[in-house]
């Protein structure tokens, strides 16, 4: 029997690959080229433009991380915008909040959504909250006309800055999120990865961006087994919240969520650098 690969290329001189059982799906879409493979590791997982965005097995780290730390930090949390997000982890993990009211999500390519509900349903199976309004455009053009101080928390589930993601990572779009926060918003975003030099570059070049806009900014860590080098980044920004200073762990902790990954010990050492990426952040 035929040996079937995935493979990626992390860098110009790094691969990775997963033994895969069927590629179960294969589009080019009006914005990317999609395509959903079955396999024994992994489980099912889809790449964009040839690069994994979402796999069953380790989708609960992002999921749990670009999500629980803004919420633990902010638990008055009720207005939410999910940017990008169409496998729809983010919004599951966002309705398991009683106290959120409304989570938008917009998503510049419908078929990633659908797709992800046929073949992926353990991240897209919330999307039908009546919370949850899915909006099929581009997050830029989304925040530039939305009116100022509506959202309490903005996640940025996006690709890389490379394809369509590549304006979610501009000035301009930081600085339209800034202003459609409230005095007591919440930005987290995409930093990329620390570890080989192309992808901190990005991380640099966001952190610097954010810098300039928000009076509170953090980086934060987690483990991504299938992403490049496995480090991966989300940056905190905020208005007002600290999320050292100002999370009620124990609040967050009397909710009783189960969670896979986050906890409030990770909460607190998830924003514990290494002496490199900290050097790369001073002089961002
Ligand atoms: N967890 C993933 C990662 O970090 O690789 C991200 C997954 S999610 C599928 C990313 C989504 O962002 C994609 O579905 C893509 O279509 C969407 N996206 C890219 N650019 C966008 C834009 N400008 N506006 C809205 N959504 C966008």
């Amino acid at each position: 029997m035929l040996d079937l690969w995935y493979t990626e290329n992390h860098t110009d001189n790094v691969r990775f690959s997963i033994k895969t059982n069927k590629h179960i799906h294969s589009e080019q879409s009006d914005f990317q080229q999609i395509d959903f493979f079955e396999s024994e590791e992994f489980g099912t997982f889809f790449t964009l433009d040839g690069l994994m965005m979402v796999n069953e097995k380790d989708e609960f780290v992002y999921h749990d991380m670009i999500t629980h730390v803004a919420m633990a930090t902010n638990p008055n949390i009720k207005k939410v915008l999910v940017i990008g997000g169409g496998d729809g982890g983010t919004v599951r993990e966002l309705t398991r909040y009683k106290s959120i009211e409304q989570i938008d999500m917009v998503e510049i390519d419908e078929r990633v959504v659908r797709l992800s509900q046929e073949y992926l349903p353990i991240t897209a199976g919330k999307l039908e909250d009546p919370r949850v309004t899915l909006l099929f455009e581009d997050g830029l053009a989304y925040v530039k006309n939305k009116e100022e101080g509506y959202y309490d928390l903005i996640l940025v589930d996006s690709t890389d800055p490379i394809g369509p993601g590549e304006g979610l990572f501009s000035h301009d779009f930081y600085n339209n999120c800034f202003r459609v926060l409230t005095d007591e918003g919440i930005l987290i975003n995409q930093h990329e990865s620390p570890y080989y030099p192309s992808y901190a570059h990005e991380m640099k070049r966001a952190h610097s961006k954010i810098k300039g806009l928000f009076p509170i900014t953090r980086v934060y860590q987690f483990h991504m087994p299938t992403y490049p080098s496995g480090h991966w980044l989300f940056g905190f920004a905020s208005k007002k919240f600290d999320p050292l200073k100002d999370a009620d762990l124990d609040a967050w902790n009397k909710l009783g969520l189960k969670t896979k990954y986050y906890n409030t010990d990770i909460h607190t050492g998830a924003f514990a650098l290494p002496t490199f990426v900290k050097e790369m952040l001073n002089d961002a």
